[in-house]
C-alpha cells in the first residue's frame, strides 16, 4: 500500500492540541514552527544545522524557486530535498502571496496571475495548475492551493470576491494535484476579518476535501489583536481531524497566542531574519546585540539556552562580531533563534499533553515580562 500523509491528534488542553503529521519523510510533531528556507537553504543555516534545533519540516517558496534556479531545473537535479540537502519533508507555498508582495506589474484574471518577476524583469504566469506542477516537480510533500490574498485593510466587497475567487482556484488546484500517495494538498481559508466569510471559506473548503487547512490572509498589517480575534473563531470553522496551518506567523507571543487558539503549524521568517540583522529573541524579550551595553559582557546572550551561540560565546563576542560584519554573526544569532523557537514549541507541545498549557502559558508571559538582565 502506497504509503500516507495522516495526521493523529494526540491530546488537547482547552483549545490548544498536540499530534502528529505522518509523511513518508518522518514524523512532524505538532505544534511545530517551520523555519523558512526561500532560495533552497534557511540563511546562515546548514540543513543539519537546522534540524539540530529541532525542526521536523522546512518551508520552500515556490515564488522564489520558479525563478531562480527554476523548479524544472530543481526537477532535474533530482527534487528540492536532494538539492538543498534536507531529507525531512518540505511545505511549499503556492507562489501567490509573493507575487502580491514582490512582483512588479501584476495582472489578475480568473485564470490566475501574470506578473514580471522581480529578478530579472521576466514575465511569468501562474495559474492553480502551474503552481501544483511547480510544487510536484519541487517534490514537496505538503503543497498549499494556489490563492489570492488582499492585503488588510480591505473593503468587505473586494474581501468576498478575492476570497470567492481563492475557493474556485481551491477547486482548480484540487483537480490538477491528482492522486499523489504520500504527498498532501492543504486548502487556504480566505476571508478577512469577517467572520461569516471565513465561515463560507471554510465550508467551501471542507465541500471539496483537503488532507490539511491553512488560516490565509493574517499576519499582513492588521496587528495581534485583531488577528487573535479572527483565530478566536477560525480555527474552529475547519475539521478537527486535520492539521491547521496558520501561514506567516509570526512572533513569540503571536505563535504562543495561536496554538491556544488551535491552531497546529506556523512558519515565518522572523527568526532567521531578525537573526541576520543583530535582533536575537529570548525567554526575557528581544535582545538587539548591536547595543553598546553589550560590547564588554562576559554573560551568554541567555544562560538558560543550550543552542552553540550561548554555550559558547559572550555577548561581548556577539556584539563584536555584529558590529564587524563577521559571517558568524548572523550564523550563531539566527541558529539562537531558531532554536528559542523550536524550544517554545516543545515545551507547549509537552505542557498540552500534560493538560498545563495554562500554567505554561503564565509562565512564558511573566519571564518575557521580566525583559532583559540587568546591563553590568
Ligand atoms: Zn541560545
Amino acid at each position: 500500500m502506497a504509503p500516507k500523509i495522516s495526521f493523529d491528534l494526540k491530546a488537547t488542553d482547552g483549545k490548544a492540541r498536540t499530534g502528529v503529521i505522518n509523511t513518508p519523510r518522518g514524523e512532524i510533531r505538532t505544534p511545530a514552527f517551520m523555519p523558512v528556507g526561500t532560495a533552497a537553504t534557511v540563511k546562515a543555516m546548514m540543513p543539519e544545522s537546522v534540524r539540530a534545533t529541532g525542526a521536523d519540516i522546512l518551508l520552500g517558496n515556490t515564488y522564489h524557486l520558479m525563478l531562480r534556479p527554476t523548479a524544472e531545473r530543481i526537477d532535474r537535479l533530482g527534487g528540492l530535498h536532494k538539492f538543498m540537502n534536507w531529507e525531512r519533508p518540505i511545505l511549499t507555498d503556492s507562489g501567490g502571496f509573493q507575487v502580491m508582495s514582490l512582483a512588479g506589474l501584476r495582472k489578475l484574471t480568473e485564470k490566475g496571475v501574470t506578473f514580471k518577476s522581480h529578478v530579472d524583469g521576466s514575465k511569468h504566469e501562474l495559474t492553480p495548475e502551474r503552481s501544483m506542477e511547480i510544487q510536484k516537480l519541487l517534490g514537496s510533500d505538503i503543497v498549499m492551493c494556489f490563492d489570492e490574498c488582499p492585503a488588510l485593510p480591505a473593503d468587505r466587497d473586494r474581501i468576498a470576491e478575492s476570497m470567492r475567487l481563492s475557493m474556485r482556484w481551491a477547486e482548480r488546484s484540487r483537480e490538477a494535484f491528482g492522486d499523489r500517495p504520500g504527498h498532501a494538498l492543504f486548502g487556504i481559508m480566505q476571508g478577512g476579518l469577517e467572520q461569516d466569510l471565513r465561515e463560507e471559506s471554510a465550508e467551501a473548503l471542507t465541500k471539496i476535501g483537503f488532507e490539511g487547512y491553512a488560516v490565509g490572509g493574517l499576519a499582513v498589517g492588521e496587528g495581534q489583536e485583531a488577528m487573535f480575534d479572527c483565530l478566536d473563531y477560525a480555527p474552529g470553522f475547519l475539521p478537527e481531524d486535520k492539521p491547521r496551518y496558520l501561514m506567516g506567523v509570526g512572533k513569540p507571543d503571536d505563535i504562543v497566542g495561536a496554538v491556544a487558539r488551535g491552531i497546529d503549524m506556523m512558519d515565518c521568517v522572523l527568526p532567521s531574519r531578525s537573526g541576520r540583522t543583530g535582533q536575537a529573541f529570548t525567554r526575557y524579550g528581544v535582545v538587539n546585540i548591536k547595543n553598546a551595553r553589550h560590547q564588554d559582557d562576559p554573560r551568554p546572550l541567555d544562560e538558560k539556552c543550550s543552542c552553540p551561540a550561548c554555550s559558547n560565546y559572550s555577548r561581548a563576542y556577539l556584539h563584536h562580531v555584529f558590529r564587524s560584519n563577521e559571517m558568524i554573526s548572523g550564523m550563531l544569532l539566527t541558529w539562537h533563534n531558531l532554536h528559542y523557537f523550536q524550544e517554545i514549541m516543545s515545551g507547549m507541545r509537552d505542557a498540552i499533553a500534560a493538560g498545563t498549557f495554562d500554567a505554561w502559558q503564565k509562565d512564558f508571559h511573566d519571564t518575557r515580562a521580566q525583559g532583559d538582565i540587568e546591563r553590568l
